[in-house]
């Protein structure tokens, strides 16, 4: 057991035990004591957020013996025990990278029909489900068209737009967020005194950043940083075992980007390297510390998850640099971390973006520094509504706008004609109890202000997310509005959602 790695030993054995994901935990428990099961579940998210293992626990929970529906999964019946030992029959996972055939997928058909041999469900996890062949995808349609009552698909991927939209349409989809800085870091520290690893803050700051928000990838950079036990990890320690370049050169070549002083980036860079820095983590860092320029560009230095002293080197760069520039740099390093694998060059990559960020971008700055100065945010008047990503409620608008098409689903079976009308909506905000849906047509607002269609709406939202809410519907065109005047933030934020797992955040 002592060799056995680290999170391997911690992998979460209950759905309390995941984090991060309090949004998908508390809809999945919500529909399994409702007995609400699906047939497919299509999980979708960065790598290491906790797909599989919230699959696996799926598959524990639905087959789980306990009397009590609200303790499953318990961990103590025959099924959990076998379940958690890798060796109950009726969970099957396959890896889509090594299954991609037709063949295995028909293989696959031809065992489902069989019944479960021990438990009241046959789960099959698919991993990396983007990875299968376009026939592999028509077999597995075939399928999922008409599953047996007695089988589960939990498909799961990190390339949500790779899967087809036909597999998609048949599945419940979940989203996974990429994990804060500070509950991965609240994560290792509670290992750490588990396992009585005496370590500094800092040094646990420096690996759980490097984890870049997947659990998996920062526990495993701690035992890889815990070679001996028995020694205390300062900062230094870690940062020699991971390779990283202290955020001074970090920050140095990005100066020199903003300064669009190619020589001097060129200069830090090559010093960094010499030293002995691994170019893959700090083209890593490089990318990471854009990023967080910005969202201070966007939504200004509280939202960032850092110390105060870091806050103000973010604030002071994000209001030297233009967006466009800005954005072009983290494309180019974004670009440059995944070529670094070729070649026998391994820091030209980096070499190459430094000088193509440097290039300068045509744009006037003027609108970016009055909104980036670090003293803005405070200057907001406090009665202005601040729409926040994750609330107390634990969902964003992003995870009503994903489940959208779940709640009309959900919403035909309260009252026949209310899915017409909710086709003609848009989730646009949420604050935790506020729900605004945007409607593309006038004539049908009275209609579904009407009460006899506003309160299945309300049920169907508190059966899909196991929460509360208000709605309110307002007219498309006002959203529009306020809408072009954002494109710019738009596009910039889209972006950092979809390449970099920043979360949405809009400010009225
Ligand atoms: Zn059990």
């Amino acid at each position: 057991m002592a060799n056995q790695a680290l999170y391997l030993r911690w992998r979460p054995q209950i759905f309390e035990d995941v984090i991060g994901q309090d949004h998908i935990t508390r809809t999945i428990r919500n529909a399994l004591q409702q007995e609400r099961i699906r047939h497919a579940y299509l999980f979708s998210g960065p790598r290491g957020t906790g797909k599989t293992t919230m699959a696996r626990l799926l598959a524990k929970a639905v087959n789980c013996t306990h009397d009590d529906i609200q303790r499953r999964p318990c961990n103590e019946c025959h099924q959990c025990q076998m379940v958690n030992q890798g060796r109950f029959l009726d969970l099957i996972e396959i890896d889509a990278a090594s299954h991609t055939s037709v063949d295995d997928v028909r293989d696959l058909r031809d065992k489902i029909a069989f019944s479960p041999s021990e438990g009241r469900y046959k789960v099959y996890i698919i991993d990396e489900v983007h990875r299968f062949s376009g026939s592999a995808f028509d077999a597995l349609l075939k399928t999922l068209e008409e599953p047996p009552d007695h089988a589960i698909f939990i498909l799961a991927t990190t390339e949500f737009d790779k899967v087809p939209a036909t597999i998609k349409s048949r599945c419940l989809i979940f989203e996974f967020r990429r994990v804060s800085l500070r509950q991965v870091m609240d994560r290792l520290q509670r290992i750490c005194d588990d396992e009585g690893i005496s370590i500094d803050p800092a040094a646990l700051e420096l690996i759980a950043r490097q984890g870049t928000g997947s659990v998996r990838d920062s526990i495993s950079l701690l035992d890889q940083v815990v070679a001996d036990p028995t020694q205390h990890i300062s900062f230094d320690l870690a940062q020699q075992m991971l390779g990283a370049v202290s955020s001074q050169a970090v920050q140095e070549i990005v100066q020199a980007v903003i300064e669009q002083d190619a020589a001097q980036g060129l200069h830090f860079l090559n010093e960094a390297i010499d030293s002995g820095a691994d170019s893959r983590q700090l083209g890593q860092q490089v990318v990471d510390h854009l990023r967080q320029m910005m969202l201070v560009q966007v939504s200004g230095t509280e939202v960032i998850d850092a110390s105060d002293e870091y806050r103000q080197v973010l604030a002071l760069q994000a209001a030297q640099i233009g967006r466009r520039t800005l954005l072009k740099a983290i494309r180019t390093f974004n670009l440059a971390i995944n070529d670094l694998s070729s070649g026998w060059q391994p820091q030209l990559p980096l070499e190459l973006a430094i000088v193509e960020s440097s290039q300068p971008e045509q744009e006037s700055i003027e609108p970016v520094i009055e909104k980036s100065r670090p003293s803005a945010p405070e200057k907001r008047p406090v009665s202005q509504p601040t729409f926040a990503a994750v609330n107390d409620s634990g969902l964003s608008l992003r995870d009503i706008q994903v489940q959208w098409k779940e709640v009309i689903r959900v919403a035909r079976g309260q009252r026949s004609t209310l899915p017409a009308l909710l086709e003609w909506c848009d989730p646009t905000k949420f604050d935790g109890s506020l729900l605004v849906l945007s409607l593309r047509n006038e004539v049908l607002r009275p209609k579904l202000e009407d009460p006899k269609n506003l309160q299945p709406l309300l049920a169907s939202l508190e059966a899909v997310f196991g929460h509360k809410m208000n709605v309110r519907i307002e007219l498309a065109s006002h959203s529009a509005h306020t809408k072009k005047n954002q494109e710019m933030d738009d596009d910039l934020a889209i972006f950092g959602m979809s390449e970099l797992g920043a979360e949405p955040r809009e400010i009225e």
